[in-house]
């Protein structure tokens, strides 16, 4: 067949072809609305990994869209305190922000769940819980309160449990202690007798170095290798109970998301989903690389926490999400969903995972 026979069968006249010719030229720029849109972050800007993963959302949000939606990202401080983001998104001051929802637990306490819970799911779990268990609609109606939609948006994996200058041998050894961790992490250490204080992330060096806080958690080896924590404590815990697979998040406000066109709300969901994965990956990779240098050349102490002091630290929990479910029938909500979710994917984890995981003993 020749090309003309070939159009013919296809049914494509002239009429068409001119048609079809015309629709493959070149949109105008004229043509399609372009949006310019800020995202703040609770990040030191470019922050790696969790600063990165807000720059490369942004940057794939414009190449997907084909430059229709522009997004300028901006550290923590540089257009608004980190600690202000959520007020600036709600408020639609400015229109995205990229942080975790545990920081807003002065919000609604029902936040801290789709971030980290003591104890609680780890980053395959978490996303699972969010995804397929029920966890987003949970978020959406939560947010919807604030005029914010959220995704996951990274996930730092396990975290570790932190810098000491004393081994933890017993419960005991928690007392009195005055360590830097946030969250209900902290809420935890002081059932257990210990201090938990809040310092910002540029500070934690030197008040460890000084004494002013005799321990501090941070994320994991990567990033604590970055803040030298070596230099100053000699003992690295494992496991980070208090934080075992903590997702990040980016929000939008909500009536500028509903104001975009549909294709433009799926491109900033799909490239939350491609950070909350690229994030986890990140952790995953480096991380051993720079427990290695850790324990090789600056000779950190690797410890694990004993059996019988994280199965105190775990009844403390417990408690303690009791407490917070008790706080008001949404937060009761979100709790029940999240530990029966919980519950239903450990079982599964024990045939799967953990079983899987025995076959390195062999
Ligand atoms: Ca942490």
């Amino acid at each position: 067949m020749n090309r003309r026979e070939v159009l013919k069968k296809a049914g494509v006249g002239a009429v068409g072809l001119g048609v079809a010719g015309m629709a493959l030229r070149p949109r105008k720029a004229t043509a399609a609305k372009v949006y310019n849109w800020k995202m703040v972050t609770t990040w030191p800007p470019h922050f790696p990994v969790l600063g990165e993963a807000a720059d490369h959302t942004a940057k794939w949000i414009e190449e997907m869209s084909d430059g229709r939606l522009r997004i300028t990202v901006y550290g923590g401080g540089e257009l608004v305190p980190a600690m202000e983001v959520f007020d600036a998104v709600s408020s639609g001051t400015v229109e995205m922000g990229h942080g975790a929802a545990y920081y807003w637990a002065g919000k609604h306490p029902a936040t801290q769940f789709f971030a980290a819970v003591p104890f609680g799911l780890n980053a395959q779990g978490m996303n699972a819980w969010i995804v397929s268990g029920g966890g987003q609609e949970l978020w959406n109606e939560l947010y919807a309160r604030f005029n914010l939609i959220s995704w996951p948006a990274g996930n730092t994996g396990v975290q570790m449990g932190g810098w000491f200058n004393k081994e933890i041998n017993s419960v005991a050894d928690l007392k009195g202690l005055k360590m830097r961790i946030p969250g209900l992490g902290g809420k935890v250490l002081a059932k257990a007798g210990g201090n938990a204080v809040l310092v910002a992330g540029g500070e934690i060096y030197t008040n460890l170095d000084r004494g002013v806080i005799d321990a501090t958690e941070w994320v994991g080896p990567y990033h604590d290798n970055k803040m030298g924590f070596y230099k100053a404590a000699k003992y690295y815990y494992t496991p980070g109970w208090h934080e075992p697979g903590t997702t990040l998040e980016c929000m939008v406000n909500k009536q500028k998301f509903d104001a975009l066109p549909k294709d433009l709300q799926a491109i900033i969901v799909a490239a939350n989903f491609k950070a909350n994965m690229w994030s986890l990956c990140e952790f995953e990779a480096k991380n051993n690389q720079y427990l290695k240098e850790l324990v090789e050349q600056h000779h950190v102490q690797l410890r694990r926490f004993p059996d019988d002091v994280l199965a105190q630290l775990k009844k403390y929990s417990d408690e303690l999400l009791t407490e917070l479910a008790a706080a008001d029938p949404f937060t009761r909500k979100v709790c029940d969903s999240y530990l029966a979710f919980k519950k239903q994917y450990e079982e599964w984890n024990k045939v799967s995972e953990e079983s899987y995981a025995k076959l390195k003993y062999l």
